[in-house]
């Protein structure tokens, strides 16, 4: 078959979360919670289908649910979206990357992306015949060179993509990095995808600076975020988008003959659950509480902790460990010492191997408990 990716096997996810599930390992590779959604929750997906929400959605979502959605980033990031012009509810942020791509990106069209990247973004690209620019983000801090960033600038750069907080490091962009990338962008026709699925997952005393903050980002801007990382329901794949109505208008006229609509129910369930009060300080302090134990419990370790100031993810490094590449550091993790990982060279266009590798910890007590016993001994 003549391969429109040829260079792209199947995704490291699924290649580790099924290593895991061969070899009975603590799956701690593939990013989503083995704890269940609220139950609030399940139960207003079962009143959503018991009371006939059970035919298409309108195309861009229902209208409590861009509503909720409207509200929600104008109560925390000051934003004003149109509900009918400007979100639409997507199958997961998986779905609304790849449609934003698809409207925007021309053949021949630079896009920036900062890496290690996230992999679903360069095949995306390349699938509408854009280049993938890299600007790397490096080793221990991960934070952007702005400078470098300016270099990567041509005049045929269409687009740049962002993803604060930043799956796999958990480097969280600062009020300067918004600053600096608005100042590079200010006056060119660049737009920007902003991926903030873990915008609610920022830890210490830190803050999420989301591009809808900024007037002089949110302009240009797609914003796609998930439900999946927020409410513990990774496999129901509901996530949205929100962008000024020109380029909304261009997302949707592909996104009705990608997926057309979004599960139902879902969005009626979701629209009233978000009503809850306190859930996102809930979730913030649950997901900080489970970053402090893997890292107190990892610091006695002989692995080397990378910083983690949001998402749910653990970067360390094992040198102390092991010579091996990271790929087969984690095979070897999984097959003899029972705990699943990602190696980060699977986010770097030609697998570069740094010695470093993921944890999630969206994970029960226990199953932290049972890894970290594990991990602490080699
Ligand atoms: N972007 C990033 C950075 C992610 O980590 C993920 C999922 N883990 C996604 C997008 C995809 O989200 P969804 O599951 O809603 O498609
Ligand atoms: N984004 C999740 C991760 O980084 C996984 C999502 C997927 O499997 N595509 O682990």
């Amino acid at each position: 078959v003549s391969s429109r990716l040829p260079a792209v096997g199947t995704t490291i996810f699924s290649v580790m979360s099924a290593l895991a599930q061969q070899h009975g390992a603590i799956n701690l590779s593939q990013g989503f919670p083995d704890f269940d959604a609220p139950a609030e929750l399940l139960a207003q997906l079962n009143a959503a289908a018991q009371a006939g929400h059970n035919q298409y959605a309108p195309m861009t979502g229902v209208p409590v649910l861009r509503e909720a959605i409207a509200a929600k980033v104008q109560a925390l990031y000051g934003a004003i979206y149109c509900p009918d012009t400007e979100v639409t509810v997507t199958a997961g942020a998986t779905q609304a990357l790849f449609t934003a791509i698809a409207a925007l990106v021309h053949p021949g069209d630079e896009v920036i992306v900062f890496t290690p990247v996230y992999d679903s973004y360069g095949p995306s690209i390349e699938l509408q015949g854009g280049t993938v620019v890299h600007a790397p983000l490096s080793l221990p801090g991960y934070k952007p060179d702005w400078a470098l960033v300016q270099r990567l600038i041509t005049p045929r750069t269409r687009m740049i993509i962002l993803n604060t907080p930043h799956n796999p490091t958990g480097t969280v962009w600062s009020l300067d990095d918004m600053a600096r990338l608005e100042a590079l962008v200010r006056g060119t026709g660049i737009v920007l995808l902003s991926d903030e699925v873990y915008e609610h997952m920022v830890f210490d005393q830190g803050v999420h600076h989301s591009v809808m903050g900024f007037p002089g980002l949110a302009e240009r801007a797609v914003v796609v975020s998930s439900f999946g990382k927020t409410y513990h329901i990774t496999g129901w794949k509901v996530g949205y988008c929100l962008a000024p109505r020109e380029l909304m208008a261009e997302f949707r006229k592909v996104h009705q003959f990608n997926v057309f609509t979004v599960h139902t129910p879902s969005q009626h369930a979701l629209a009233a659950f978000m009503q809850q009060p306190g859930w996102y300080e809930q979730l913030k302090a649950l997901y900080q509480g489970k970053r402090d134990i893997f890292r107190q419990a990892l610091a006695g370790s002989r692995f080397g902790l990378l910083p983690c100031e949001g998402t749910y993810f653990q970067c360390v490094t094992y040198r102390a460990l092991s010579e091996l590449p990271d790929r087969d550091f984690v095979e070897q993790l999984t097959t003899q010492h029972g705990v699943a990982a990602i190696p980060v060279s699977a986010f770097y266009p030609e697998g570069d191997d740094h010695g470093v590798i993921r944890f999630c910890f969206a994970k029960s007590a226990r199953t932290l408990e049972q890894a970290l016993e594990r991990l602490i001994r080699l």
